[in-house]
């Protein structure tokens, strides 16, 4: 009764099951798919008792135990220990309790080759090595689980985004690393291999039809990937926040007119952040009339992190997040799909992310 009274989207899917063609039956039957399901007694006019079959459907998170055997050396910022810190907070603060979760498939090359050039995946199967480690760039390397790592995060966006199209999920976070915003279509780079939130977004439009899928960034660092993907796709409206002073060390000239770059300066905390959202994103997002949100996690802007210098804090997370639903419900149906970017300080990386799916599962 927890999930009727605090979460909206079961709200929601509780109003639709008791539309005439809701079943009615006395049995303790499952619908198939997946989806989970729970039971209660409503009265009818004649007060006679009778068991209604209510589907919950609930928000997917998507994980797969792959990604925390990728590590790139014991001193390197983007660990293991990041999906588990973040896993772990969300479950002490009883958020899982209330969300669907899924192991992420392998994305398959045809996936993969909707963001990335055909020679780019199979470098990345190339470079595998079968011990030891592989240099990518300056900051990336592959270990023998790096590559399998990689297929799972984005198979993993693949995944959340047939979830939430089909009406299975209505929204999804993958909580997977490597992350994926710095991964071009032909390079790899920045602790990223594949571009996850772009196969997502290019699965979501060529396999699924859409016409109009919008790409928000709040992570510390420019998604220079999803730009290089996207900058000549009309149908993507990728809106970005980062701090101008850090890698990629470039962004502030968007290279197409469906990009929204703001690159804010050291310190520009909330504030500078929130106003950025109010004056760039929103608009743009409300003249681009979105029919789903991919949202690039990053929470390395948290004023404990190390990483960068903007100085955000939880409750920034939380509000923009607010702003990215209240879109996605007046245009998209409330269809957002999530996916773990940077963030490197486990305390406040896992009270982030907490607070970023709080509001993105309906329970503020
Ligand atoms: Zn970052």
């Amino acid at each position: 009764m927890g999930a009727r009274r605090r979460f909206r989207h079961c709200l929601m899917q509780d109003k639709e099951s008791r539309l005439p063609n809701a079943q009615c039956s006395n049995d303790n039957q499952i619908p198939p798919g997946g989806v989970q399901a729970s039971q209660t007694t409503l009265w009818n006019a004649s007060t006679t008792p009778c068991v209604f079959e209510v589907r919950l459907m609930l928000p997917a998170y998507i994980y797969h135990p792959d990604c925390s055997k990728h590590e790139m050396g014991s001193m390197h910022p983007e660990c293991p220990e990041r999906t588990g810190a973040i896993h772990d907070h969300l479950l002490m603060k009883g958020l899982l309790e209330f969300m669907q979760p899924f192991e992420a498939p392998a994305a398959t090359e045809e996936q993969l080759a909707r963001a990335h050039t055909m020679l780019h995946v199979h470098e990345m199967a190339a470079k595998s090595p079968a011990e030891g480690y592989e240099q990518v760039d300056p900051d990336t390397w592959m270990n023998p689980h790096t590559y399998q790592a990689a297929l799972h995060a984005a198979g993993a966006a693949v995944l959340a985004t047939d979830l939430v199209l089909r009406g299975e999920a209505p929204v999804a976070f993958c909580n997977v690393r490597p992350p994926g915003h710095h991964a071009e279509r032909a390079q790899a780079g920045g602790f990223c291999f594949f571009n996850n939130v772009a196969i997502g977004i290019r699965h979501a439009l060529d396999v699924h039809g859409l016409q109009r899928v919008a790409l928000v960034d709040f992570d510390v660092h420019h998604g220079n990937g999803s730009e290089d993907i996207f900058h000549d796709d009309e149908r993507v409206l990728m809106c970005s926040t980062f701090e101008y002073d850090l890698y990629p060390f470039f962004g502030h000239e968007p290279r197409g007119p469906n990009m929204v770059n703001i690159g804010l300066t050291p310190r520009a905390g909330g504030e500078g952040f929130r106003m950025a959202v109010d004056q760039f994103w929103l608009p743009a997002l409300e003249k681009f009339r979105p029919q789903m949100i991919f949202i690039s996690a990053g929470f390395d802007g948290h004023r404990e992190d190390d990483m960068g210098n903007l100085g955000l804090v939880e409750a920034d997370y939380e509000w923009v997040t607010r702003q990215v639903m209240e879109i996605a419900r007046r245009y998209a149906q409330g269809r957002v799909v999530s996916c773990l970017e940077g963030g490197y300080v486990m305390s406040p990386l896992a009270r982030s992310a907490a607070a970023h799916v709080k509001v993105l599962i309906g329970a503020d």
